[in-house]
């Protein structure tokens, strides 16, 4: 109701590109650009990674990434429902559904500073439009580390080991997680992440990115 009142006196906007729209966060013009000229990524799980699945739904260049860039730098927080948009469109493209959206922590001082965290603000979209309760104090970042894209592959690796903990197993137990992130590089966040809702008793993870910038 609440919504529906906010939308009538300020009508949504594609997120992209300003447009007026009436349903969701992205228009149809700025989808089919993507669409368009992006290859669909999507990639499945090498040996020796926790995760079961994974689902990128964009490359990370051009328009997109800049978009990504301003979320991430210059506080456009709007921009996370049509991020969120973006890939539950991507989801529910290749029938991956869930029972539950984890989004991939960061620290509380992180937090602090930022004013809050861009993959749970996504993550909060993306249930919202597929319909998956979201959970983002399941899983908790413990230790302040280094910033990931500062280091190389070898050094990402080590620099997110015993980082993340799961505070609430219970609720993961024997549940199918999807595990939410904006960007995909090397893989070392969401795996680290993967080993610990997996030993919380995970059933299987998901993981799907916004973005794929290896
Ligand atoms: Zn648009």
């Amino acid at each position: 109701m609440f919504t529906k009142f906010v939308d009538l006196i300020f009508p949504r906007a594609c997120g992209l590109c300003g447009q007026k729209i009436n349903q969701r966060y992205t228009c149809r013009k700025c989808l089919n650009i993507l669409e368009y000229y992006q290859e669909k990524v999507v990639f499945y799980p090498k040996n020796g990674n926790y995760y079961d699945k994974l689902l990128c739904g964009f490359e990370y260049k051009s328009y997109i990434k800049n978009k990504m860039l301003q979320y991430k730098f210059e506080n456009k927080r709007y921009l996370a429902k049509s991020f969120g948009d973006l890939l539950a469109y991507r989801l529910k493209q290749y029938n991956l559904c869930a029972d539950l959206v984890v989004p991939v922590p960061i620290h509380y001082k992180r937090d602090l500073a930022r004013g809050y965290n861009q993959s749970a603000y996504i993550a909060k979209f993306v249930g919202e439009l597929i319909d998956i309760p979201v959970n983002k104090n399941i899983l908790v970042k413990i230790k302040y580390n280094q910033k990931q894209s500062l280091l190389d592959v070898n050094s990402r690796k080590e620099n997110v080991k015993n980082v993340y903990s799961v505070v609430k197993g219970n609720l993961v137990k024997d549940k199918k997680i999807l595990l939410i992130d904006d960007i995909f590089t090397t893989g070392s966040t969401v795996n680290e992440c993967s080993r610990v809702l997996k030993e919380a008793g995970a059933k299987e993870v998901i993981v799907a990115t916004v973005l794929y910038g290896r």
